[in-house]
């Protein structure tokens, strides 16, 4: 519209934009056609579910003969993944969430049948619960990963209510390759609740509070990025107060009554 209006020479101009438009549109054809040549892109293959899910694909790290990482400090990371997830779980069940839970006992499973689960969710998202390990016992903080576009808004949202930890550290949101991700077909993302490497953040994991913290700012963070902010909050207070509180007995990993 603005094509020739200012200028002596517009003819030029306008030709020029021609020229432009068509180039832009062999392009595109171009572009679409490699697409149809490749087959599904993965990328491209993602629903962005991210403010419409009604369901939580609750994914408990490793697990059987799968121990992740494991030091002195602390429990095996398959154990405390799988600790968190049953609380996340709970807490977004509160939340008038659907929840699926890739594994709900110590078992093995496969990276595509975790896959297979997630995208077998017509209107999902997927969170993947998992400590982290470094051979350097200084390393410290929470990370949180995606691959996706879809996905990066519920990655930020996690790791910022994980800030709000009292003495967290910010080992920031990234992008990665890790196959549940990759071959998601909802926004995914996978949450490293910290390293069970480090003196300090192992030994923290032994305390069922701690657990609860972590599963509470997940939770927090899933329903804030559906519902909007305050709605946890509300439906976490009238889980209080309609339910027993869980049994404070010891630092076991075995869930507590009354728990799924
Ligand atoms: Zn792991």
């Amino acid at each position: 519209m603005l094509c020739g209006k200012f200028f002596g020479g517009r003819n030029i101009l306008c030709y020029k934009l021609r020229m432009l438009r068509q180039v832009t549109r062999l392009v595109t054809i171009a572009f679409f056609a490699s697409l149809a040549a490749c087959g599904t892109v993965s990328t491209s293959g993602v629903k962005n579910t991210s403010k419409t899910f009604n369901t939580v694909v609750v994914d408990a790290g490793h697990g059987g003969k799968d121990s992740g990482a494991y030091r002195r400090y602390g429990p095996a990371e398959k154990m405390i993944a799988l600790d968190v997830a049953q609380r996340l779980n709970r807490k977004l069940r509160e939340s008038q969430l659907k929840t699926v839970m890739t594994r709900n006992s110590d078992v093995f499973i496969e990276l595509n049948d975790r896959v297979a689960i997630e995208n077998s969710q017509k209107n999902a998202v997927f969170v993947s619960i998992h400590f982290n390990d470094s051979r350097k016992r200084r390393v410290r903080g929470f990370e949180t990963y995606y691959h996706s576009g879809a996905s990066f808004n519920l990655a930020s949202q996690i790791q910022s209510k994980l800030m709000t930890i009292p003495n967290s550290s910010n080992g920031g949101v990234h992008k990665a390759n890790f196959r549940v991700l990759r071959l998601a077909t909802c926004p995914a993302v996978l949450v490293e609740c910290g390293y069970l490497s480090n003196r300090s953040e192992a030994s923290k994991t032994r305390d069922w509070e701690y657990r609860e913290l972590l599963a509470d700012r997940i939770a927090d963070a899933i329903v804030e990025q559906r519902f909007g902010s305050g709605v946890y909050k509300a439906s976490a207070r009238l889980a209080a107060e309609t339910q027993p509180q869980p049994s404070t007995g010891g630092t076991g990993l075995t869930p507590g009554t009354g728990r799924r």
